[in-house]
């Protein structure tokens, strides 16, 4: 059996006046729970936004009772419809949204779901692997061949993201079925982390022992670099029951 643990930390940032992120980890027997929302939107619209998103949707996963597929899709309607509500109905809000990336780990299957550019890495074995796509105008014109992976981490437009949660009536996610190793641990980040520290950085910090001190050591490695943006890591790790 895998026994999974996490934690997760979200920092302003040096440049930005308000932190935008939300985070959420959750464990229990069966199950654990990661999630991280990049909100935007005027004023503090985007914190409103990626606060409610990570409340709804987290509330929705933790009810039970149905497939994890099932409680996933449910719960992402569920939160981009109030967003939505919220953000029609409140002026000051007019228009905010939020990226959604989350794990759903169930025995030794993670169902990851992504909204926009917030992103899941997987380490094993001295490797590293984004598993989510961004949804955004930069991976669409890596996927055209327009420009390289390398020179959209440095595009104007970088921030420009096709999908997010709360801006339309309804939404599709994409969700990825992956299955863990013991050993293997898991990184959620917004586009804080990740624009601010290359893939290298990202799998030495990830790797850390103990493995608490591996997100707040890939928080202050962004801080050290300037993070421009508000920048939340959540990590869970991955260990065989009998390796304890
Ligand atoms: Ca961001």
């Amino acid at each position: 059996m895998i026994r999974s643990k996490g934690w997760s930390k979200t920092d302003v940032g040096r440049v930005r006046r308000q932190n935008e992120d939300a985070c959420f980890v959750y464990t229990d027997d069966q199950r654990t729970i990661g999630i991280v929302c990049d909100g935007m939107g005027g004023a503090n619209a985007g914190e409103v936004a990626s606060g409610m998103a990570v409340r709804i949707f987290s509330q929705a996963l933790l009810e039970g009772g149905r497939s994890p597929e099932e409680l996933i899709r449910q719960g992402l309607e569920k939160a981009n419809r109030e967003v939505y509500r919220h953000s029609r109905s409140h002026p000051a809000c007019r228009g905010m949204g939020t990226t959604m990336v989350a794990v759903f780990l169930l025995d030794t299957t993670a169902y990851i779901l992504n909204v926009g550019d917030s992103r899941c890495y997987a380490a094993f074995d001295g490797q590293i692997r984004q598993i989510t796509c961004d949804h955004s105008l930069v991976q669409e014109m890596v996927q055209k061949g327009i420009i390289t992976q390398e020179q959209a981490k440095y595009h104007p437009h970088r921030n420009i993201i096709t999908r997010a949660l709360g801006t339309e009536p309804s939404i599709y996610g994409d969700l990825f079925v992956h299955p863990v190793r013991s050993n293997e641990r898991l990184l959620l980040c917004s586009d804080g982390l990740c624009n601010e520290l290359t893939d290298q950085e990202l799998l030495e910090l990830l790797s850390m022992e103990p493995a608490e001190e591996a997100c707040s050591r890939l928080i202050q490695a962004a801080l050290d670099n300037g993070a421009r943006d508000n920048v939340t890591a959540v990590v869970i790790d991955l260990q065989d029951t009998a390796n304890q």
